[in-house]
């Protein structure tokens, strides 16, 4: 086990870092005004599953900071690798014919772990910068093949590919969509494959075939030649851990083949051991021509992102594209790809991807399985890999769900909180992602604090009149 017990310096009261927080800093996604009114948690420091907050609260964080502390905290070798290229090369370039050793370190530490035909990576900062990446990565490639009138990209109703323009264009979140004018044009969307929402009358794997076929459909009133490219999450993380079906992914890409679309799998939360394998696609059965991925590729210690570009695109790109205009100044920064090297490593080392998909992610499986089947709050228990989901619902015998309005997975989150637990909640799906390194006594310890809020959740909607109604 490692450790990171290095002592604070500053020593405010938590109340103190509250006010100051409450004035100065806008957080991501949040209410400003209702956080101001209750005080933001503050979060000090954290050791390999555990984080610590200001009032000495100890965490069990099964959500891995969000989606991205693969290897846990506290891990030595990141923070010595960080160290070190920062002594010798904090950052430099490679927009001017240069590299710095690290960025070329790991684009052939990524080529060696990514499927077959993977051999090239564009960097960015970040999985939103990865999509933006895509977009224009795709559109000039059909530029290249003489077919410019292939723009259109195909993404889904409640997927998620980050909060930039294009990448939140991609996404299909309404609420987002409905700030700031979005989707950008050409962007078009397909429900999402959730047969627990939409697929309920027929069997998981005929839903499977009926939810690709919404993909088929729509490139055809479309039309083939106007689309450039499908995108999706192998797992939907972001929109509530939602798993499809088996016969899912191998259609979507027959149908892209079909038609001759790029097929585009975002790995950002799938990549990197969380499916039990390096990536998602893997995992879900299917060979993507992109990759976006971000989050577990530095294990969160240090932003960084990117795209692996397949075969075809590589060979448009390079020999036949000239200079392809686009790039970020910290596209390959040397201080962020030590990190992710020294993060490849040890996934490795510890075999990470394969300890989730033997171990680890069967055993979550399991206790899943027989919380579904016993807990009355719990509807259906989904996971692949370490990232699961349990479906609150107000009747277990019908199924039926709680009215949105009464925010039951808010109210869960809450007792997850108070309880020493970081589970996030989509609505009334509960969900978790913890860092790959949890042990099975851990898992146990998770399912421990799960239940015993879930319970607390029951007590209270009991209390409130709010079961069967
Ligand atoms: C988090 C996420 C992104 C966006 O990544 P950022 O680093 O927040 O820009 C994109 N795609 C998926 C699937 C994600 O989960």
């Amino acid at each position: 086990m490692t450790t990171s017990q290095t002592p604070r310096i500053e020593t405010r009261s938590t109340q103190e870092w509250q006010a100051a927080d409450a004035r100065h800093f806008l957080h991501p996604f949040t209410d400003h005004k209702a956080l101001a009114a209750k005080g933001a948690r503050i979060i000090e420091r954290a050791d390999n599953i555990y984080l610590w907050d200001s009032n000495g609260q100890k965490i069990l964080d099964a959500m891995s900071g969000l989606w991205c502390v693969n290897v846990g905290y506290g891990q030595r070798a990141l923070i010595e690798a960080a160290t070190r290229q920062m002594s010798e090369l904090p950052f430099y370039n490679a927009f001017f014919q240069t590299a710095t050793v690290p960025a070329i370190e790991l684009a052939e530490a990524l080529a060696a772990i990514a499927p077959p035909g993977f051999e090239r990576v564009f960097y960015t900062c970040s999985g939103s910068e990865a999509n933006d990446t895509i977009v224009r990565m795709v559109r000039r490639f059909w530029d290249i093949e003489g077919r410019p009138q292939r723009k259109k990209i195909i993404g889904r109703v409640n997927g998620y590919h980050g909060s930039t323009m294009a990448g939140a264009s991609l996404g299909g979140m309404s609420a987002m969509h409905a700030q700031g004018g979005l989707p950008i044009p050409d962007i078009h969307h397909i429900q999402q494959p959730h047969w627990f929402e939409l697929g309920r009358h027929v069997s998981r794997e005929d839903f499977g075939l009926l939810a690709a076929g919404w993909l088929e459909a729509r490139i055809l009133e479309l039309g083939p030649e106007n689309v450039a490219a499908f995108i999706g999450e192998p797992v939907q993380g972001a929109g509530g851990v939602i798993v499809p079906p088996a016969s899912y992914w191998p259609e979507i890409e027959r149908i892209c083949r079909r038609y001759d679309i790029l097929l585009v799998s975002d790995e950002v939360i799938c990549g990197f051991g969380r499916s039990g394998q390096w990536f998602g696609c893997e995992t879900l059965g299917f060979t993507p021509d992109l990759i976006a991925f971000a989050k577990g590729v530095s294990s969160g210690y240090i932003p960084l992102g990117g795209v692996l570009v397949g075969e075809r695109v590589a060979r448009a790109l390079v020999d036949e594209g000239g200079e392809f205009e686009h790039g970020f100044t910290y596209s390959g920064h040397p201080t962020a790809c030590a990190v992710a090297l020294a993060n490849l490593r040890l996934l490795r080392q510890l075999n990470l991807p394969r300890q989730v998909g033997h171990e680890t992610g069967p055993y979550l499986a399991e206790q899943f399985a027989a919380l579904a089947a016993e807990h009355a709050l719990v509807g259906e228990a989904q996971s692949c890999g370490l990232m699961g989901a349990l479906q609150l619902v107000r009747d277990k015998a019908t199924l039926a769900p709680f009215a949105a309005a009464r925010a039951v997975g808010m109210l869960c989150r809450g007792h997850c909180f108070g309880n020493g637990l970081i589970m996030r909640a989509v609505g009334d799906r509960m969900i978790v992602a913890p860092p790959l390194v949890i042990t099975r006594a851990q898992i146990d310890e998770m399912m421990a604090l799960i239940r015993r809020c879930l319970d607390l959740t029951l007590d209270e909607l009991r209390t409130r009149g709010w079961l069967g109604v």
